[in-house]
């Protein structure tokens, strides 16, 4: 597994947490040291703003940066890197779509279709968008086998649906989406598809034009990447409609005493002085992924995933949310009817770090019938060692409680 040749380059493990077994890296993941070094350098060797200054070492910051654009273009098969808009993550996008453009375009009686196992990040912007715009959110439910239900998708998305907006990957059930599916259905009815990425793209090879995505957003935190930087991309005829939420420096062309003009895309979407050296960490962070290759980081996370929720299930009493098959290496459960804070708790003392709780997402749980889960999610750093130290210590915490 990936995990015997990689552990040496996250100093996360070698230093304090060497004992820790950490299963949160749905949460947010640990940094190599080639993350952690081009960030630093950004700071101590070349710390100057960029598209603005002249001199030399500004305009090479400026390359640096740009070039990390263009990487990531490349990294989800976009066209253009003018595609690509920096954000500060995964919320930060959505917001900024559904108040620079579905704010602008939507009218009552319009739809939007969500699925039921959204994170909160992707529901409540929508929610919100609904009161202001008088529009009706429908949701996506679960199938009987865990999955979205796509013979019920196919009846909620309609002539007055505008948008559907999906995760490519619950960040609960771990389940891969059908998005290619629901992008044809979407545009079939002259909808635009949003792809909630967070969870996709730590895991899996994107390609933006494959889902044929009108708008994809997602966080570097989750893939190796700092926080405070996400992405953007939109196809381009919605990135030119997308009214800037932010102005000020850096978007802006010329000023007069009572009107402006705006920078061309992408910079027109980027007010102010952005993260320069978490964007340049982020390309660090691609630079690692491309190195290991996506697909073997999909293979080992699916596969500790699914080891992860065979040994769970056969374990007594404990129920694992989501179908068999496993898709990646999120895997969420409860212990009989302990509370979910209680297990994490427990595996706290065991050293082994799970989230528990709602996961921001409320309506899913309530179609789960539980009123939260123990949350264990594997990176391709995680190794078989790491899962079987898990399944000991839920079942010495099933021991203990019951
Ligand atoms: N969407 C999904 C599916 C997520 O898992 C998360 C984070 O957990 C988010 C959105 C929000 O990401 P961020 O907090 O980085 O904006």
């Amino acid at each position: 597994m990936l995990s015997e040749q990689v552990q040496n380059d996250f100093p996360f493990f070698n230093n304090t947490n060497r004992d820790l077994v950490y299963l949160d890296n749905a949460a947010t993941t640990q940094k190599p040291q080639a993350v952690i070094e081009a960030i630093r350098t950004a700071y101590v060797e070349h710390s100057f703003n960029v598209h603005r200054s002249v001199y030399t070492a500004a305009q090479q910051t400026t390359d640096e940066y740009e070039a990390v654009r263009a990487k990531v273009a490349r990294f989800i098969n976009a066209t253009s890197s003018e595609q690509i808009i920096f954000t500060k993550g995964t919320t930060d996008g959505i917001n900024l779509v559904a108040n620079g453009y579905f704010k602008h375009h939507l009218h009552p009686g319009d739809e939007i279709v969500v699925a039921i196992s959204e994170h909160h990040s992707n529901l409540l912007p929508w929610l919100q968008l609904a009161k202001t715009n008088g529009l009706k959110i429908r949701y996506i439910e679960l199938a009987s086998n865990g999955r979205l239900n796509l013979a019920q998708a196919r009846q909620v998305v309609n002539t007055k649906t505008k948008l559907v907006a999906i995760a490519a990957v619950s960040n609960v059930l771990g389940t891969i989406n059908p998005v290619v599916e629901l992008s044809r259905l979407a545009h079939q009815h002259h909808a635009q598809l949003l792809v909630d990425a967070a969870q996709a793209a730590p895991e899996l090879k994107m390609d933006v034009a494959k889902w044929d995505a009108d708008w994809v957003v997602w966080s570097a935190h989750k893939m190796l990447g700092p926080t405070g930087v996400g992405i953007l991309y939109g196809k381009q005829q919605r990135l030119a409609q997308l009214v800037p939420e932010q102005l000020g420096g850096e978007m802006v062309d010329a000023v007069s005493r009572d009107s402006f003009t705006t920078q061309p895309l992408p910079w027109r979407l980027e007010a102010g002085t952005p993260n320069i050296a978490g964007v340049i960490g982020f390309g660090a962070a691609l630079d690692y992924l491309n190195q290991i290759g996506m697909q073997s980081i999909q293979n080992d996370c699916q596969q500790l995933g699914q080891l992860i929720y065979d040994e769970l299930t056969s374990i007594d009493g404990v129920e694992v949310y989501g179908p068999t098959k496993r898709d990646t290496g999120i895997v969420t459960f409860n212990i009989a009817s302990i509370h979910s804070h209680d297990v994490a708790s427990a595996l706290d003392l065991n050293q082994i770090a799970v989230r528990a709780g709602y996961h921001c997402a409320e309506p899913l749980m309530k179609a789960l019938n539980t009123n939260g889960a123990v949350r264990a999610s594997a990176y391709f750093y995680n190794s078989i060692d790491d899962a079987q130290r898990l399944i000991n210590a839920v079942k010495s915490t099933k021991e203990f409680f019951i």
